[in-house]
């Protein structure tokens, strides 16, 4: 099966408004709750592909309870790790022709006795997981390291990890000597790890930030690249993968649905081509849907078909 992390779980709530006013009460008529953090939207376009999940992480206190129903009615297998704190909630407030506020909130700091017995839930877990994904910040409390110490638990069980985090914790995860199967860095993440600016647009300097040997020895580099598609490297070999105009309803999550496809693709044993394909399509279905971290499995094989694949 396939094995989905995310330690700082979150229940999504989204408040459309035709104005958001400033200082004074707001009324909302329709309230959406979803079960959030990026690693559970990565678990529902995984499912709603077909695929065995099981998504793990911290949860905790009634919000903590409401998620796992959320996810039992979605028909998403988990197994989350208890603590006392109560899980967070995160606001994102629709308002005014397309424009998005967030509030969120840190979530539960993780105590020192948690996270190591974390781990051991982790590793039985991990004795039925061919594949990983890792997504999203840590919760506070962890040290910078424990996605590292994650993917060694994973390697020693040959289970092939995609990573998808930023910063710090993946600068850890680029320098320890077991190292992720993918990692997904954007622009900015890419700029942060090398020290200087990377023009996505520009292939050709790309194709140079990619072979900077800080990436030494992590197979796929997936840098997406909204409606232009992806740029990617695996082993030797670079790409890139156009994708169609498409009507987009809500981006947010096709990072994610991005994610989902690639473990799709590399769990079946998909080539190259397809493993791209497959990311691509995820990626574009989600931004079609109101629904953050939802793909309509109805359309896949039609957009799989549009999606180019050129070497680089
Ligand atoms: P996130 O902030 O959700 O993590 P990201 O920066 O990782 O996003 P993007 O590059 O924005 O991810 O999008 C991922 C994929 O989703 C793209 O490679 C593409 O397949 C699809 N996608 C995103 N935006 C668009 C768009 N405007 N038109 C078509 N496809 C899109």
């Amino acid at each position: 099966m396939i094995l989905t992390v995310t330690l700082n779980p979150s229940i999504d709530v989204s408040y459309p408004l035709d104005h958001l006013k400033i200082d004074t009460v707001n009324r909302v008529k329709t309230v959406r709750k979803t079960a959030g953090g990026k690693g559970l939207n990565v678990s529902r376009v995984i499912h709603l592909l077909d695929h065995d999940i099981t998504a793990t992480g911290f949860i905790g206190g009634y919000f903590g309870k409401w998620l796992e129903n959320q996810l039992d009615h979605d028909g998403i297998a988990h197994n989350f790790f208890p603590i006392d704190a109560e899980t967070r909630s995160s606001i994102a407030v629709l308002h005014d022709g397309g424009k998005q506020t967030e509030i969120l909130e840190a979530g539960p700091t993780i105590a020192p006795e948690d996270a190591s017995a974390f781990l051991d839930h982790f590793d039985k877990l991990l004795d039925q997981t061919d594949l990983l994904t890792i997504s999203g910040s840590m919760p506070q409390g962890l040290p910078e390291d424990y996605y590292t110490q994650m993917i060694a638990h994973a390697g020693a069980k040959n289970v092939k990890v995609l990573l998808d985090t930023s910063g710090a914790t993946l600068k850890s995860a680029l320098e320890a000597p077991v190292k992720p199967l993918l990692i997904k860095p954007n622009e900015e993440e890419l700029a942060g790890l090398l020290n200087r600016s990377v023009d996505k647009t520009d292939y050709a300097t790309l194709k140079q930030a990619l072979t900077d040997p800080i990436f030494d020895g992590v197979d796929w580099i997936v840098v997406s690249l909204g409606s232009a598609g992806a740029f990617v490297k695996h082993q030797d070999k670079f790409y890139h993968a156009a994708i169609p105009k498409i009507q987009v309803v809500n981006p947010v999550g096709s990072g994610d649905s991005t994610l989902a496809g690639l473990a799709i693709g590399i769990h079946d044993g998909k080539s190259d081509e397809d493993i791209m394909k497959t990311a691509m399509t995820t990626g574009m279905l989600n931004t079609m849907e109101a629904e953050t971290g939802f793909v309509n499995p109805a359309k896949f094989a039609e957009y799989f078909a549009k999606v180019t694949i050129e070497t680089y």
